[in-house]
């Protein structure tokens, strides 16, 4: 069996990678709608939200159902958000990047549910200003398994990188809590950078807080300047208003755990030069 798989041309992956990443950037779309509502995720099937109808399987297929229906119900013909076959193309890529870097392995598997967590993270967090529990605790947990399974750096490394990833940014968000009079950053940052430290290890930890803050700050700023003449957005239905202007930090902490899962190497270079002199 195992001499088979070796054996498969490398478009064959490609092929399971992408259709595999498609096919689960499919299900994220039912997480990202439904976890925030407290609604079950594996019934009742996917349906349209104008008319109710259900979805059968030839219109639910990854990306392809969204263009030949051009973005519309096949029963009501309301418009159906761009963003669907978007997060199944991420998910896609993504699943072909880690295949690319780890072949057919269990460390693809282990980071491609990773990388599923901090998609759905993401536009959950974007959606609602919240970081959902259901998805940072048993992340937590499978970051440790992962590293009991698949023994890269010590399992203590990774305990530690839950521990030391949750303590630094709490203590960030109880300062900013005080400072501020008001909630800088949720705790539900807290928890997602326990699950980057309990998947990644303690190394992963300056990376992704310099990477995260760098970016959200610049892409802040962006934000700012190009919706600066634009009312406030309107309070979601539970009555939380979003403040004027802002993003959550939850997509920025995905955004540099996905970036040092891919570039840790030539991140690690990097410091090292900076902190040696170079050679
Ligand atoms: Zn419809």
């Amino acid at each position: 069996m195992e001499r088979m798989l070796t054996e498969m041309p490398p478009w064959f992956w490609t092929f399971v990678a992408l259709s595999f990443g498609g096919v689960w950037g499919s299900f994220l779309n039912v997480v990202i709608f439904r976890v925030p509502r407290e609604k079950s995720v594996v019934s009742p099937p996917s349906s349209c939200p104008s008319c109710g109808a259900r979805i059968a399987w030839y219109d639910n297929v990854p990306v392809l159902a969204w263009l030949w229906l051009r973005g519309k119900c096949r029963k009501c013909k309301a418009a159906i958000s761009p963003r669907y076959p978007m997060i199944e193309l991420i998910t896609a890529f993504v699943s072909w990047a880690l295949m690319h870097r780890f072949g057919p392995t269990g460390a693809y598997v282990l980071y491609f549910v990773f990388a599923c967590a901090l998609i759905a993270i993401t536009f959950i967090d974007l959606d609602t200003w919240l970081i959902p529990d259901v998805i940072t605790y048993p992340g937590i947990a499978l970051g440790i398994i992962g590293a009991v399974a698949l023994p890269e750096q010590p399992v203590v490394d990774h305990l530690l990188g839950a521990a030391i990833g949750g303590g630094v940014l709490a203590i960030v968000a109880v300062g900013a809590k005080w400072a501020l009079k008001k909630d800088g950053m949720g705790f539900g940052d807290v928890k997602l950078l326990a699950m980057i430290g309990a998947f990644l290890g303690t190394r992963s930890l300056v990376f992704v807080v310099m990477l995260s803050s760098i970016q959200g700050v610049v892409l802040g700023i962006i934000w700012l300047t190009v919706n600066r003449n634009k009312p406030p957005p309107p309070p979601q239905a539970d009555g939380f208003v979003p403040p004027a202007g802002a993003i959550p930090f939850g997509p920025f902490l995905s955004l540099a755990a996905l970036e040092y899962l891919f570039f840790s190497d030539t991140l690690h270079a990097l410091l090292g030069h900076a902190r040696f002199g170079g050679d």
